[in-house]
């Protein structure tokens, strides 16, 4: 594999990040998720709007401007031959001798790679997953797209030896997201809920997309708060994420979701973003 590091495409096992750089030492570094299916980015418009958000929250200067990344981004599809997988950007503050302060002119460091693999033809995406809940307990700003997921990497873990794909966060009795997802239920009255975007959730880049869709299918999006319960006795429930697109949640913490099967809002937001994010017409 090739992947980006300050200015050139190396070989995986050339590549060199120093042991100074910020984004080891204190998690100073935000990241980007982009699928690439059928060899095009996906919503990437959006997910560097959010890169770009991050970085300025963050007061990191961009390292390129959004033309120079997209190149990038266009070099490893095409050095990588990818056609399905994902493209990870990072963005740390810089390097500099450990310490907390830093410097204000310091500079960042980026670098990309891709993953080969499926993402638009799942067992996932037809069967639907198990999630697991757990404990949000994350810092207070998770507007921001941060490397600091040791969290998430927890949470997934739990998830994981309860035979579950996904976590979903709580707090207060409520739904925050998945650890690496957005989180959805329909209602028994075909309402569409998920929680509001502000600093206890990322803003989902497929979220946004899922929504317009939504609209666009007439269908009602409630964007409010739900607690375990009420997901556990939702009618449907599904999560979103660049590389999950739309996928079905058939149990929730040992509790099956309506019949225990992909629902039919679900499918149907499901085709319809993967038919408009491979730009043919839904049917
Ligand atoms: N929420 C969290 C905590 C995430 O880490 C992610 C993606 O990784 C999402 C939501 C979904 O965001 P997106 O749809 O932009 O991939």
């Amino acid at each position: 594999r090739e992947v980006y590091v300050e200015g050139s495409f190396v070989s995986e096992h050339e590549a060199r990040i120093s042991v100074f750089d910020r984004g080891l030492l204190f998690g100073d570094s935000i990241y980007e998720v982009t699928a690439v299916i059928e060899g095009r980015l996906i919503d990437n418009d959006l997910h560097l709007a959010r890169l770009e958000r991050s970085l300025g929250e963050l007061e990191i200067p961009m390292p390129l401007s959004k033309e120079a990344i997209v190149e990038v981004q266009t070099q490893l599809i095409a050095r990588n031959k990818l056609r399905e997988g994902v493209i990870y950007l990072q963005i740390s503050r810089g390097i500099a001798d450990r310490n907390f302060g830093y410097a204000e002119d310091i500079k960042p460091t980026f670098f990309a790679f891709t993953q080969a693999r499926d993402i638009s033809d799942t067992a996932a995406l037809r069967d639907g997953i198990r999630v697991a809940v757990v404990d949000d307990q994350r810092w207070a700003r998770r507007d921001i797209k941060t490397t600091m997921l040791l969290a998430q990497v927890q949470a997934k873990h739990v998830a994981s030896q309860r035979g579950c794909k996904e976590a979903w966060l709580v707090e207060d009795g409520f739904v925050t997201e998945g650890a690496s997802s957005t989180a959805y239920i329909v209602t028994a009255d075909n309402r569409i809920v998920t929680r509001a975007n502000s600093r206890a959730i990322l803003p989902g880049c497929t979220r946004r997309a899922v929504i317009k869709v939504a609209d666009q299918l007439n269908l009602v999006v409630d964007q409010s708060r739900f607690t375990v319960e009420e997901a556990q006795n939702a009618r449907e429930a599904f999560l979103t994420s660049a590389s999950s697109l739309v996928t079905p949640v058939i149990e929730i913490a040992g509790r099956a979701i309506g019949d225990g099967k992909s629902g039919p809002v679900t499918r149907l937001l499901q085709k319809t973003y993967l038919d408009l994010a491979l730009g043919s017409p839904a049917q």
